[in-house]
């Protein structure tokens, strides 16, 4: 027996517990999709433990989810039959910083309330949400399979303390019952709540249940379903209206902004799946995706039973801002991380992933260029390392690469290389571009004015990654990709005739000063010629076909290489 205890919350908590207090308000009633989403992830984790272990859930075999109001007590409660916790998984889980994502999220405030704001409302604030709308929260739970008295109380106002005690006498699952503010009354109204679930939480696929209000008004002691329960990804298409992805999104990826686009497709033939895939339109804050260890956003299931977040097995890297629902009927339920690294059904599913994505992009680009140019800026550069990465895709990727140009206006990303090819000029066989460490740099480079000026158009590269991907980009639609820094620039394709022998006269004028030039600057050139890059700047450096470019060059000497 252990008893009452006072404990401090870890100082992150306390801090955390602040911002979403004092910065979440406007966005307020997302407590009641946090809490939902709680107890429908309790009951998908008894249900995987209950595939090994089916005595877990006996005697209280239908999952669900149920909402009570105590008017007099100003209070609202939520309870499910899910997994519950143990009491040291109560301290882990609700007193402490257990997820990794909200260091991160911690790491990332910058204390500039407005931007702080915009931060917490990209990131699932889960629990703690409860405290918006309450001024005090108790939590009582009992772990499924553990002994009738192993049950806890947890209770917390939220300031910095909390207390803990065992308690007796608990069914299975976990009840959160939140004292309701003095002006959150609005909670109160069964009315209201019936609403904010049928917004935000109608796809939870266990049901989410409500006293039935008798005759009178008063609740009569039967119960309810409120939402749909059953699997959104689950029902038909025909039947699904843009508001129901859009609930389910917002849910799934814990965003209050609404998905850009989505991909909905049931699969049947040697193998039969459900893929749901969703293209947000704002990225989550940086450190929740960049980081290439920590993966999230692709949930798998196995006939409609929840096994684990498996981002990793069934996206590529450069996908990583995709989110979604992939649910398999032939995958065994005891799949493990190892097994699904190398199945053949895992990469099966993982190609379908892929084509379903690139297809969705295409689709956007063709069909909404507004949405398709925010894609680009948010995550443009993300797409980019596919070019590496995937070569069997590796032409459509490149398709919806967008790039300045000495053609567009500013440094947006705006021309794709089909734009490019459609307006080459005549006599023309090569994507030109240049690659710099800005915009102003790349579209300022002499070695692109002969090109200009013969109204060639080059594709301007600034993004850090572009040196990297063009590495693995030599070709597009049967166009070589070639640096204009790069090597002799074959213009007499471009120019006409009489070009050529204004040029070589040229030449023959100038071998007096290359001699000159050949001697003063000697070793440190490889050789001095006349070129046909420049119109206006008397002279610049050229790179071999093969030399590093000249910002890699310094990045690398900067490094100490
Ligand atoms: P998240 O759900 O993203 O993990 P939350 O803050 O919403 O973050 O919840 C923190 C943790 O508390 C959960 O991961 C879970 O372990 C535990 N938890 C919260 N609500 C419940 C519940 N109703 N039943 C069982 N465990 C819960
Ligand atoms: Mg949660």
């Amino acid at each position: 027996e252990t008893a009452a205890q006072t404990r401090k919350f870890e100082a992150e908590v306390a801090q955390v517990l602040h911002l979403v207090t004092h910065s979440l308000y406007s966005h307020k009633e997302i407590f009641l999709r946090e809490l939902v989403s709680n107890a429908s992830d309790a009951c998908d984790k008894l249900r995987f433990e209950a595939l090994a272990n089916p005595s877990l859930v006996e005697g209280d075999a239908e999952l669900r989810i149920e909402i009570s109001i105590d008017a007099d007590a100003r209070t609202l409660t939520l309870r499910d039959n899910g997994v519950g916790m143990s009491r040291d998984e109560v301290i882990e889980n609700i007193g402490t910083i257990a997820r990794s994502g909200t260091r991160k999220f911690l790491e990332a405030l910058s204390g500039d309330a407005r931007k702080d704001t915009q931060l917490i409302g990209q990131f699932g604030v889960g629990f703690y949400s409860a405290f918006i709308v309450a001024d005090k929260v108790t939590l009582t739970t009992r772990r499924a399979g553990s002994a009738a008295d192993a049950g806890v109380r947890w209770e917390s106002d939220g300031t910095g303390e909390y207390t803990i005690a065992d308690a007796a006498d608990l069914p299975r699952g976990t009840s959160v019952t939140l004292h309701l503010k003095e002006e959150e009354s609005e909670f109160l109204n069964a009315w209201q709540l019936r609403s904010l679930i049928g917004k935000y939480s109608d796809h939870i696929a266990f049901p989410i249940r409500m006293p039935k209000e008798a005759e009178d008004g008063k609740p009569g002691g039967e119960w309810e379903t409120v939402n749909h329960a059953a699997a959104l990804w689950t029902r038909p298409k025909s039947e699904l209206k843009d508001d129901d992805y859009q609930g389910f999104y917002k849910s799934l990826a814990h965003d209050y902004n609404d998905a850009a686009s989505w991909t909905h497709n049931r699969v049947e033939g040697s193998q039969s799946y459900t893929l749901l895939l969703f293209l947000p339109s704002k990225p989550p804050f940086d450190a929740m995706w960049s980081g290439r260890d920590e993966r999230k956003g692709l949930k798998l299931y196995i006939r409609r039973v929840f096994i684990m977040d498996a981002s990793e097995q069934l996206l590529p890297s450069y996908l990583r801002f995709m989110r979604g629902v992939v649910d398999s009927d032939d995958l065994p339920l005891n799949v493990s991380r190892e097994i699904l690294q190398d199945n053949r059904l895992v990469q099966q599913i993982r190609s379908a992933c892929v084509k379903r994505s690139l297809d969705l992009l295409e689709k956007l680009a063709n069909d909404d260029k507004e949405k398709f140019q925010a894609f680009v800026d948010n995550f443009g550069n993300v797409l980019k390392e596919g070019i590496a990465e995937d070569t069997a895709n590796r032409e459509r990727i490149a398709k919806l690469l967008r790039f300045a140009s000495t053609k567009s206006d500013g440094a947006g990303r705006t021309v794709s290389l089909d734009d490019y090819i459609g307006r080459m000029a005549v006599g023309q066989d090569a994507i030109y571009y240049v690659s710099a460490d800005g915009y102003a740099a790349a579209a300022g480079s002499p070695q692109i004015e002969a090109l200009r000026a013969r109204g060639v158009e080059v594709l301007l590269m600034f993004d850090r990654i572009d040196e990297w991907m063009l590495g693995y980009l030599h070709e597009y639609a049967g166009k070589k990709l070639r640096n204009a820094a790069k090597g002799e620039l074959d213009l007499d394709a471009l120019g006409g005739a009489a070009d050529k022998e204004a040029r070589e006269a040229a030449n023959k004028a100038a071998e007096p000063l290359v001699a000159k030039l050949k001697e003063l600057l000697g070793e440190r050139v490889r050789d001095v010629r006349v070129g046909q890059r420049l119109t206006d700047s008397p002279s610049c450096l050229v790179l071999d076909e093969y030399d590093m470019a000249l910002h890699l060059q310094r990045l690398m000497r900067e490094a100490g290489q």
